[in-house]
């Protein structure tokens, strides 16, 4: 056991138990920084720089650098943290067992031993990203969801589950079980870990904090429990799978002191989304930021997970609350063991971070102050997370934004009635029409618990095989009725998302809420497409023991589904009447979600009007059936007997939401859904799956294909060099996000992956999405940049990935005037002429959640360097993982200031195997017309570390070669 700096020290870790930790008051004790006035999340990373270092990987120098950071002007050092655990979800996680399968390929084509290939910390993986809501509004929508979910993810679930007896250290949960980050939140997170270990000269047990990196940037949701954790790409959880620590530039950390309490009426998703706009307009980007005082020790965990969630969308690497009584309490509610609890407390006590701090006794880079009682109900939208509206304003602002112009954030709708409502009449369009009952429940009346509504059954668009699923179950396919719809409809009204399910007083706020709607004879419009996806599976258990899921049920909220749905674009498709009507007079529609993106086209292609809200709300628009309105002061609809009825008649009072929690929440509960996953999911168990330690490769599936990363890899490294002859693939404006870059939705059949499938006998309505076929990297490099709304401004006025081709720097091919094409056949053309490709972009290139395919399909596009304003911090390391280089643009200078339009030739230089972080490199450019400009750029690799991934290729051909050559 390293102890380098003697802080191992025995602790009563309670129930019995004793062990040992590494001390950081013993550290202060020796005079290696002033420990107690650091921030609590620096302390537990601390923590870990301690505990691993070895002197190789980490250094005593991290130590000290950590030990003594100062508040005002953290040292700009690398920081390498060796996580306890990680978790993964299916979309990235699935690319991530591939490219370890594709290691073990490799090292056994080299002649090693491929078990050489092994998570070395334990990986949990939820399959949570593949459940689509293609029926809903029925008692059947989750089997039939789920058996979909099946049907389509067949072949990537026989992977997992190779990848389940292949690696000893990977757990996997199965679909149907919840969402990564509660079910982190509620099972796997466990405070305080501890591990057997020789400790002067005894078989001892060493504890340390619970800390993690996930492949999903919401990891951060499990800060609300006093735990570090945020989101990496897959590339790098795939190094810290491996062993390797995570690197991170030592933050700036800001405290925000939170004070007073939340006034009745004003909900955790109301808060949250104040924070976001707060911190957004504090640019806390890269930062730690950290809640404390009276306010933050008030809030329960649910509230401060929600707080942490929604980190990437305020832009913070994590949002962290410090451990206290309540974090303990947590815990034990949650059906932790005793002795789990017990170690947490004792431990945290015992480093001297238990209790949430007041104000001065840390010190921050900068404070900021939040009285909770100032938080008003409020939405966010309808494009960004952090565009905060007023609830009362919500209605106005909506109108403003439809006149406003594209340029300004507008919809730019003119010459047009606004107030124009269009019929649409939801029948006759199923298969099967004439076979199929046409009643629709929620016109006539049905009350909770009605056999019929068993048999209601509202889906869009069913395949031959879902169909014939109706027919069998003489179920209804479609909503029949009769609605007018405009701009500002609701067309989807989703309780989703990690964000909010997790949180039990905003879900049975919306079940309170439907009560009250249904007891006054309230109805949900046929054209609103209503869901309800929990996050776990206890949401169900307390949404039913309250007696409430009938009444949401009444409203069309069944239950679809337990896994993330239409907070990551899985909303399925709408009535194909609907999208006819929304295309045919260009409607601005409106989604309203509990989740927390709202980018373009991420909640539904045809939506361009998404608002975040908390779930009562969502509830509560559904039954208005339009945005366009103020409900605080106008009606949401009539009661049974024609009265008006508003927004105050139906809200729930905090009492009203505390009566129903405590009722309802057990720790029991929580053991006896958390147990036993796989055959609580009979599906999963008819699974087949291969065995043995190399995964056998088949040519035929179309989900999962060896990806090229390893094709002549040999122990060789390449060296760092220029870049010359270079042409633009692509030239972007600001906030171009990673969906953009890499989207995880529908595959259209017209877009190269769609084509390539076609080519593979794939009907399109068997594509499946992006995301589920993250495993293939034949499909994901053909969807780079095929985003349908992303604007590539080398070919103006145009939507999705075209570009214009311009043919080699010089020769015969060299084209002035450029043809238009797909980006993919662009790059492919290029590639064949061993052409260097550039990207140039604006602000905030890469925003978004982590996704590695936006990095690896840029890569496999042949692209060698992104050009931009500034980077999202994932995204800029995945480049850099992937072996591109991120270069930024000085201050006010980008593509348009420097009258780019793609016809240009690109040079880099001044790049050397010496080079260093940060260095400035030249951008060369030569226009058409002869002329020619340099640019200084700054190099955006920030760190040694990534020097080396950068010369070797990437992060996995740098692991692979330090793997290989210790062995
Ligand atoms: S529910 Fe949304 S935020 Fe949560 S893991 Fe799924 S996609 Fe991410």
């Amino acid at each position: 056991m390293n102890d380098e700096f003697k802080t191992l020290k025995k602790f009563d870790a309670g129930n019995g138990r004793e062990g040992f930790l590494h001390s950081l008051p013993e550290l202060e004790t020796q005079g290696v920084g002033k420990i107690s006035r650091l921030p609590i999340s620096i302390r537990i990373v601390l923590e870990s720089v301690l505990r691993n270092c070895d002197g190789k990987k980490v250094r005593g120098k991290d130590v000290e650098t950590l030990a003594r950071w100062d508040a005002k002007k953290p040292a700009n050092e690398e920081i390498p943290f060796v996580v306890a655990r990680i978790v993964l979800q299916d979309f990235t996680g699935v690319p991530l067992v591939v490219d370890l399968a594709a290691m073990r390929s490799a090292v056994k084509r080299l002649g090693g031993d491929p078990k050489i290939i092994e998570p070395l910390v334990p990986v949990d993986l939820v399959v949570d990203h593949s459940v689509q809501v293609d029926f809903f509004g029925s008692a059947q929508a989750l089997r039939l969801n789920l058996e979909m979910e099946f049907k389509r993810n067949r072949e990537r679930y026989q992977f997992l589950k190779w990848g389940q007896q292949a690696f000893k250290t990977f757990q996997l949960i199965p679909p149907g079980i919840g969402i990564v980050h509660q079910v982190n939140l509620e099972y796997l997170a466990k405070g305080v870990l501890s591990q057997k270990s020789e400790i002067r000269g005894q078989r001892s047990e060493i504890f340390y904090p619970d800390t993690l990196v996930g492949t999903d940037s919401h990891t951060t949701m499990i800060n609300g429990l006093g735990v570090v954790g945020w989101g990496v790409g897959g590339i790098e959880a795939e190094a810290g799978m491996l062993g390797q620590p995570v690197y991170f530039l030592t933050p700036e950390i800001v405290g925000v002191h939170l004070s007073g309490r939340l006034k009745e009426g004003v909900t955790a998703t109301d808060l949250v989304l104040h924070i976001t706009q707060m911190l957004r307009a504090q640019k806390v980007v890269g930062k730690f930021v950290e809640f404390y005082g009276e306010g933050a020790a008030s809030l329960p965990v649910p509230d401060r997970a929600t707080i942490g969630n929604m980190s990437p969308e305020y832009g913070a690497t994590i949002g962290y609350f410090p451990v206290d009584q309540e974090s303990v309490n947590y815990l034990r509610a949650t059906g932790r063991s005793d002795e789990q609890c017990a170690a947490f407390e004792n431990y945290f006590r015992a480093q001297k971070m238990f209790g949430m701090p007041r104000k001065g006794e840390i010190d921050y880079s900068v404070d900021l102050e939040l009285d909770l009682g100032q938080v008003q109900p409020g939405v966010a939208g309808p494009k960004r997370p952090q565009d905060r509206i007023n609830l009362p304003e919500l209605g106005q602002t909506f109108r403003s934004l439809l006149q406003k112009p594209v340029k300004d954030g507008g919809y730019g709708i003119e010459n047009v009635d606004l107030d124009a409502k269009h019929p649409v009449q939801l029948n006759g369009s199923a298969p099967q029409d004439d076979e199929m009952a046409s009643t629709d429940n929620r016109n006539q009346g049905i009350e909770p618990g009605d056999e019929r509504n068993k048999v209601e059954m509202v889906a869009n668009r069913p395949t031959p095989d879902t169909a014939r699923e109706f027919k069998a179950s003489t179920a209804d396919p479609f909503r029949h009725g009769r609605s007018e719809i405009g701009h500002g409809s609701v067309l989807i009204a989703a309780i989703t998302s990690c964000t909010n399910t997790s949180n039990p007083s905003v879900m049975l706020a919306a079940g309170l809420l439907a009560k009250k709607a249904v007891d006054r004879g309230m109805r949900v419009d046929p054209a609103v497409k209503t869901s309800l996806a929990p996050g776990s599976r206890v949401v169900s258990d307390y949404l039913t023991k309250t007696g409430l899921q009938p009444y949401l049920d009444q409203l069309g909220f069944n239950l679809v589904g337990y896994g993330c749905t239409t907070c990551i674009g899985n909303s399925g498709p709408l009535h194909p009447k609907i999208e006819k009507a929304i295309h045919d007079y260009d409607l601005v529609a409106a989604s309203v979600l509990s989740g927390n993106r709202n980018f373009e086209a991420r909640v539904h292609q045809n939506i361009k009007a998404n608002f975040l809200m908390s779930p009562p709300l969502v509830v509560a628009f559904a039954l208005a059936g339009r945005v366009d309105l103020d409900l605080t002061k106008e009606p949401i609809g009539k009661d049974k007997d024609g009265k008006e009825t508003f927004l105050r008649d139906l809200w729930p009072s905090l009492k009203e939401v505390r009566d129903a929690m405590q009722s309802a929440l057990t720790p029991e509960v929580f053991r006896r859904l958390y147990r036993d996953f796989a055959n609580q999911n009979p599906k999963w168990n008819e699974i087949p799956s291969s065995t043995g330690d190399i995964y056998q490769w088949d040519e035929k599936s179309d989900y999962i294909h060896e990806p090229p990363f390893f094709k002549d890899f040999s122990m060789e490294v390449g060296k760092i060099e220029n870049i010359v002859g270079a042409r633009a693939l692509g030239i972007f404006g600001d906030s171009v996000t990673t969906d953009h870059i890499s989207p995880a939705g529908a595959i259209k059949a017209s877009s190269p992956a769609g084509q390539y499938l076609m080519s593979r006998g794939i009907k399109p309505e068997d594509f499946n999405s992006y995301g589920s076929r993250r495993g293939n990297d034949l499909v994901m490099t053909r969807g780079t940049f095929a985003n349908v709304r992303i604007k590539n401004l080398m070919v103006p006025g145009t939507e999705g990935g075209v570009t214009k081709y311009y043919g080699p720097a010089t020769g015969p091919a060299t084209s002035t005037s450029g043809e238009q094409m797909s980006i993919y056949d662009a790059a492919m053309k290029y590639q064949k002429d061993n052409v260097p490709l550039v990207i140039l972009a604006g602000h905030e290139y890469g925003t978004g959640s982590s996704r590695d395919w936006a990095a690896k399909g840029t890569r496999l596009l042949g692209v060698k360097a992104v050009i931009a304003a500034s980077f999202e911090r994932i995204h800029r390391s995945n480049l850099v993982g992937m072996g591109v280089l991120p270069l930024q643009f000085p201050e006010g200078t980008n593509a348009q200031t420097l009258n780019l339009d793609g016809s240009e030739v690109f040079s880099i230089t001044g790049l050397s195997d010496s080079i260093e972080p940060g260095k400035t490199v030249t951008l060369e450019i030569q226009r058409k017309n002869g002329g020619r400009d340099s640019v200084p750029v700054r190099l955006r690799i920030d760190t040694p570390i990534e020097i080396d991934y950068y010369r070797h290729g990437g992060i996995l051909q740098f692991v692979l070669r330090q793997l290989l050559a210790s062995k």
